[in-house]
């Protein structure tokens, strides 16, 4: 007979039948992973989980997902967004590389390529997206990497997706695209090596949680993992059970978003103290043929500047249903003045040409019914 004490830390657990299985993928909340014999322990095979830090089932699922989604072979997710992009940098950089990335992009992208890599010997060129026709000129002979995003976060710019990685491929430079505006449906035909995504965004969907991954070919990915083993911004499994979750419902509010995003972008267009509407689904967007070509679906982001005689203590005050919050891909709909969020880094003259004024504005569309949103900026700018 087991003392108390030691039953509680050894009780026998619910084994099912094996005919027998629940719906929904159960969460392997372990740190740890056994072996029942000496002889495993020496000898694991593959497929055997050891340490959540390496690997977990749960995470395994959501990683396995996603790349399929993108379709690419294999995928690593992360506690959060940026560390898709800085293990990354970590993994296939080294001092004395160089690498190209675009002004436009999200800001803490710009903070890890200025002040982290740059710590580490790694140099830059900062490239604003109309450049990008000229890329090859920039490429220097120790240029590893060209990062960029399309759409970009905030501005919506378009960049001509194949024309860079056509010219980072010649010269032998790997693409890493930040694809999370478009989503993990989008962009998978074009010849870029690596996807990241914040999973914060659309993959979970509800605003609870945090994730990110980076996709791509099985070398790649095996590039990196060592080093995501060992920095260890590791996933957990639960995080990942509810990102898994929302998945389910990613193609649904996708979808509803980017309906309801496009009629939000037309009746911006046509109010009287709005002045600039960007929205890749709008005949007026500067790219719209391109966005039409590389995208099946435009988002769920508008990007508008007030006029500067709004009152802007008081739009944003009077708003109900938007909430004055950053991040994307929620069920609530979203704003944000843009310039103080995205550019406290850019210089004046990177501002203006990023396109962040004072009275510039994000708005992520949620789940809503686009009614009730439309009459929400409607009363605001009263
Ligand atoms: C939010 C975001 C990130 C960072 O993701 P986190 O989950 O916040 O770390 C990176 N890139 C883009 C384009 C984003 O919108």
């Amino acid at each position: 007979m087991k003392d108390l004490e030691t039953e509680v830390q050894h009780f026998e657990p619910i084994e099912l039948n094996s005919h027998n299985r629940p719906l929904t993928f159960p969460i392997y909340q372990s740190a740890k992973f056994e072996q029942d014999t000496f002889e495993n322990f020496q000898a694991p095979q593959e497929g055997d989980y050891f340490y959540s830090r390496v690997s977990n089932p749960t995470v395994r699922q959501l990683e396995v997902l996603l790349a399929k989604l993108q379709g690419r072979e294999d995928a690593l997710a992360f506690a959060s967004g940026v560390s898709s992009l800085a293990i990354p940098f970590l993994a296939l950089l080294k001092a004395g590389d160089h690498v190209i990335f675009f002004a436009e992009c999200y800001g803490p992208t710009r903070y890890l390529v200025r002040n982290f890599l740059e710590k580490f010997g790694v140099t830059h060129t900062l490239l604003f997206y109309d450049q990008a026709n000229d890329l090859k000129k920039h490429l220097k002979p120790n240029t590893k990497l060209v990062h960029f995003e399309s759409p970009t976060n905030p501005a919506l710019v378009i960049p001509d997706i194949s024309k860079i990685t056509a010219i980072a491929r010649a010269a032998n430079v790997l693409t890493l695209m930040d694809n999370t505006l478009a989503g993990f449906h989008q962009h998978g035909e074009f010849e870029v090596d690596l996807f990241a995504h914040s999973l914060t965004k659309y993959a979970s969907g509800h605003g609870d949680v945090m994730g990110g991954v980076i996709i791509g070919n099985k070398d790649l990915i095996n590039r990196i993992r060592p080093v995501a083993i060992n920095v260890g911004s590791t996933l957990d499994p639960h995080t990942s059970y509810l990102i898994s979750r929302g998945m389910k419902t990613y193609f649904v509010r996708y979808r509803a978003q980017c309906a309801s995003a496009l009629e939000m972008a037309k009746y911006l267009r046509n109010h009287p103290k709005v002045q600039k509407v960007v929205y890749p689904g709008l005949e007026d967007h500067p790219s719209f043929a391109l966005a039409k070509k590389q995208m099946k679906e435009s988002g769920s982001i508008v990007f508008f500047d007030l006029a500067p005689e709004v009152d802007q203590a008081q739009f944003f005050n009077r708003l109900r249903y938007f909430r004055l919050a950053g991040s994307l891909g929620s069920t609530e709909s979203l704003i944000v003045p843009c310039k103080k969020l995205f550019g406290p880094d850019l210089s004046e003259d990177e501002l203006v040409r990023a396109q962040l004024n004072d009275t510039t504005m994000r708005v992520s569309i949620g789940l809503e019914t686009v009614k009730d949103l439309i009459q929400d900026l409607e009363l605001a700018l009263m």
